[in-house]
């Protein structure tokens, strides 16, 4: 009698922690991946509409920067250098400024933090609270900021909050621009709450946004919402911390999310991290209004802030794409196709999908019934398309495959989309 049968993935069942999620989606051993095809052990393709949660906005080992990579570690150059000076970080930081910041006309300060995008975002909130001496930081309902207990504090999902196991304090959540839907200015309740010294609303350190939602179910902010929150915060003299971790660096077809968005002020505080790298290195930065730089030497720390692989392909990757404008039109070209297909599947079955949403190459369709997402996501995975969900309950489909996928296979994946969607909901 065979008491224990080995599968492929059975090595993981066994010696990894049960906190693993992708994976129980996706049942299969990856082994290689070129743009946007991920290719398994046994040598099935899938298209790749997820790329690396926002990771890998310019798909899977593009060779270009794998080469800028191969020259760097052929070459003996130095890898690891906290914060001390090398050849690498010096390139990445001229490159920042003269392809990115002095173009747009933006002046910060780059700040390296730890290499995750949670770790950008708690050097912000730290940067926040020292510069006004304010405890409170407001954040939106279905933001998402990441796991560590300060960014935690500002994310939106119960069932994450709960992982904390402490107290999450010095944070007030607000309604998001859709939270209640069309005919709602959210910012009326913010402004009115500032203005009314019995609201019980402390006057907070800062405000952190996503101008799109990405976790929280792809949520998109206005260019107007945008506009009179960056407002209303400097009149207040609360800072706007922007998290441009997964929107950010092409995915809405600019590289700041919201640089089309005509604000009024700059955003206080940037948060990058995600696709900067272009390679799936762990790399972030936050971006500081030079006023705000106050640390002190090594007042905020952490070993792996010199990354210099990530230098080196975050550096190649602003060159690769970021000296003119093909990515962007070709993100909206990509974004039209994505839409028009959600729109139809939309159009096709209104009483199972109540909308469709998104941004550039962030589209989800509502599902009126989570349990819908899940079923498509799953046989559209049996079909060799890899797709996740988002939102609270998990109700949305969420398109994010790399900004850059060739048009045919993007088609290819949406077509897998469809029909996955038409036979879960024909049984
Ligand atoms: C992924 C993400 C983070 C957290 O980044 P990690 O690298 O997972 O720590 C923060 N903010 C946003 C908007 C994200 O999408």
């Amino acid at each position: 009698m065979v008491l224990y049968a080995p599968t492929p993935t059975d090595t993981f069942d066994r010696l990894e922690s049960e906190v693993r999620s992708y994976c129980r989606g996706w049942p299969t051993v990856f082994k290689t991946g070129q743009g946007a095809v991920l290719t398994d052990e046994d040598g099935r393709d899938f298209i790749d509409f997820f790329a690396g949660a926002g990771a890998l906005n310019y798909g899977h080992n593009p060779p270009e920067i794998r080469q800028a990579l191969i020259d760097h570690i052929s070459a003996g150059y130095v890898t690891h250098s906290l914060d001390m000076m090398t050849v690498a970080k010096r390139d990445f930081l001229e490159t920042l400024s003269s392809l990115i910041l002095e173009p747009r006309g933006l002046d910060y300060k780059v700040m390296f933090p730890g290499p995750t995008g949670t770790n950008a975002v708690e050097a912000a909130l730290k940067i926040a609270r020292k510069v006004t001496g304010r405890q409170s930081v407001a954040y939106f309902t279905n933001g998402f900021h990441g796991m560590t207990l300060g960014a935690l504090a500002v994310t939106g999902n119960q069932y994450k909050r709960g992982g904390a196991g402490v107290a999450l304090s010095d944070t007030v959540a607000l309604p998001f621009e859709t939270f209640f839907g069309e005919g709602v200015d959210t910012l009326d309740q913010l402004e009115a709450m500032l203005a009314d010294q019995g609201s019980g609303l402390e006057l907070p350190a800062a405000v952190i946004v996503e101008t799109v939602q990405a976790e929280g179910g792809v949520n998109v902010a206005s260019p107007e919402w945008m506009r009179r929150l960056s407002a209303m915060c400097r009149e207040a003299g609360v800072l706007l911390i922007v998290d441009d971790i997964q929107v950010g660096c092409g995915r809405t077809g600019t590289f700041f999310s919201f640089e089309d968005m005509d604000l009024p002020y700059q955003p206080d505080l940037i948060c990058l991290s995600k696709s900067l790298s272009a390679y799936g290195v762990p790399f972030s930065i936050v971006l500081l209004d030079p006023r705000w730089d106050v640390f002190a030497p090594g007042e905020h720390n952490g070993t792996f802030r010199g990354h210099n692989l990530a230098f080196v392909t975050a550096a190649a990757a602003l060159r690769e794409w970021w000296t003119d404008g093909a990515l962007s039109s070709g993100v909206a070209d990509r974004a039209l196709l994505v839409n028009i297909e959600l729109e139809r599947m939309r159009d096709a079955y209104p009483d199972h999908f109540t909308e469709v949403r998104g941004r550039g190459m962030i589209q989800g369709i509502v599902c009126a019934d989570p349990s819908l997402a899940d079923a498509v996501c799953a046989l559209a995975f049996e079909r060799g398309l890899l797709v996740e969900t988002a939102g609270p309950r998990g109700e949305v489909i969420k398109i994010l495959a790399p900004v850059n996928i060739d048009e045919a296979l993007l088609a290819k994946g949406l077509g897998i989309l469809r029909s996955a969607v038409d036979d879960v909901i024909a049984k």
